[in-house]
């Protein structure tokens, strides 16, 4: 059973592991940002997060997040949720109305349309693009040859405020590679932001640059096996 208390100290420990692999690695500078994803966990659960200090929230689905966030950001105004699971385009409206950035834009129409929304909805929000650094069939994300080009599309043509790159290596390989890779990427293209680095690898992705990483099981406990 997850409580308050080992919420509240998960998060501390967790933070001191960050700010370790930070000083490590030679990163004097800065730190890198936490982020609970708080995905198929109840609203109480988050709310103990949230009363241990915790800001920045990961949600994978619009409709789970509909459900919860709404009630948690009027208690919780500071409270930043991020959209980091795949988003298709007639729920584009609704994630932007809602999250605070979306860091899984792969795709032209996807990144056309979120344009449209945020112009209509006088809402510009940061997005993050999602590179499929293991060029995986079955996963989401821009493949690297194509990265270039749909970085152009969506800062240069669409006007798209790009906070970052984001990826999620697969699953059987060793990360680091999938890290520096995207680290490289990220430098080669002037982008500042990356959100890599999960409750298994998080301390490697900072070793290799991360700014943002997205922990679940290791704040909130397991999540039930689908
Ligand atoms: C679920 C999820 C995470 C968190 O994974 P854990 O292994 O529980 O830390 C991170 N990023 C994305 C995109 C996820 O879907």
């Amino acid at each position: 059973m997850t409580h308050h208390k080992s919420i509240a100290k998960a998060l501390n420990l967790i933070q001191g592991r960050i700010d370790l692999a930070c000083e490590a690695a030679g990163r004097k500078d800065e730190t890198a940002a936490l982020m609970a994803v708080s995905k198929m966990k109840q609203a109480p659960l988050i709310e103990e997060a949230l009363k241990a200090g915790q800001r920045l929230f990961g949600e994978n689905k619009v409709q789970e997040a509909q459900d919860k966030w709404p009630a948690l950001k009027e208690k919780y105004p500071e409270a930043e949720v991020h959209l980091i699971g795949p988003l298709q385009t007639n729920k584009a409206r609704a994630a932007v109305r809602l999250f605070d950035a979306i860091q899984s834009v792969d795709r032209p129409k996807l990144a056309q349309i979120l344009a449209r929304v945020m112009e209509e909805e006088g809402r510009k929000i940061p997005i993050y693009i999602q590179v499929n650094t293991g060029e995986e069939e079955q996963k989401a994300g821009v493949v690297f040859d194509a990265l270039d080009e749909f970085y152009k599309l969506c800062r240069d043509d669409l006007g798209l405020k790009v906070a970052g790159l984001m990826c999620i290596p697969p699953a059987n390989d060793h990360p680091g590679p999938h890290f520096a890779l995207l680290k490289r990427t990220a430098d080669r293209l002037g982008i500042a932001g990356l959100s890599m680095g999960m409750s298994g690898d998080y301390e490697q992705a900072v070793w290799h640059g991360a700014t943002l990483v997205r922990l679940g099981t290791s704040i909130f406990g397991a999540r039930p096996k689908l």
